[in-house]
């Protein structure tokens, strides 16, 4: 396989399953080291870092809520004393606190705004400096196409991932003239624990509307990563990739 990301150190959030493991061992197999992140250890994260062991490339786990600033820069300040450097971060924790507006708290508008958007005004604040100072940097959100569409049942989650595309735009604007890129991934349905507990009739809804007549899989949107990671997309930025098979 031609490696992509070699000589390169990414960070993940919420990579413990998920979109977030896959992109993580897609990049290690095309050569990046990794610092990968999730809320807590688990069997899946556990077995996630022994794989990246096994692909010859070295990695980090760190344990923390992404929502706090505080827990974050911690976070980024031990990756920085393993690696000495970030090239590359992945936003991708995110959750969803699914219901139509009418039942819908504070809490769960603030929870979802909170882990999908603050979490990554976090990450860019506490990493802007290492990648001002090495002059390169490729930062990739994940976003949602119901952040372009919107969709009944999540505006929550649906404006935290139209907010990530505001923040993203306004964030190539800002740092690329010193050579950092961000970009953000807006997959369609993906098979993963998070959609996993949609009730038949709505997964059946969203695959009538899907042009390629399947759901997308974890590795289409960490192949798309794998791009916007690497120096085959190196003059773009401010950009919004959409991954959902024709939806
Ligand atoms: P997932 O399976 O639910 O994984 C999300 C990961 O984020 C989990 O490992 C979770 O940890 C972690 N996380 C949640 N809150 C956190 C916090 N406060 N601090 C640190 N980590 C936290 O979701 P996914 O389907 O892989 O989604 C990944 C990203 O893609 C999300 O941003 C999501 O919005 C986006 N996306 C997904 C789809 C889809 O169809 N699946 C579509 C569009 C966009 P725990 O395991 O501890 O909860």
């Amino acid at each position: 396989m031609n490696k992509l990301l070699t000589g390169k150190t990414a960070m993940i959030t919420g990579a413990g399953r998920g979109i977030g493991k896959q992109i993580a061992l897609t990049f290690a197999q095309h050569g990046a080291d990794l610092i990968v992140t999730d809320l807590k250890e688990t069997e899946s994260s556990i077995e996630l870092m022994k794989e990246i062991e096994n692909l010859g490339v070295k990695g980090l786990f760190l344990a923390y809520d992404v929502s706090k600033l505080d827990q974050t820069e911690a976070a980024v300040k031990q990756a920085m004393e393993a690696f000495g450097k970030i090239d590359v971060l992945v936003n991708n924790a995110g959750i969803t606190r699914d219901t139509l507006l009418m039942r819908m708290t504070e809490t769960d508008w603030d929870m979802v705004m909170n882990v999908n958007v603050k979490s990554i005004f976090n990450h860019t604040k506490a990493i802007q400096s290492i990648m001002l100072k090495q002059r390169f940097g490729s930062i990739i959100n994940m976003g949602s196409i119901v952040g372009i569409t919107g969709n009944a049942g999540q505006i929550n989650y649906s404006a935290s991932k139209a907010a990530i595309i505001g923040l993203s735009k306004s964030v190539a604007r800002e740092l690329g003239s010193r050579n950092i890129r961000c970009n953000v991934i807006a997959p369609g349905f993906i098979e993963t624990e998070m959609t996993h507990v949609l009730p038949q009739e709505v997964k059946d809804a969203y695959m009538k509307t899907i042009s390629l007549r399947r759901t997308g899989k974890p590795t289409d949107i960490a192949n798309t990563a794998v791009f916007l990671a690497s120096d085959l997309s190196d003059y773009m930025t401010g950009q919004v990739l959409v991954c959902d098979g024709g939806m």
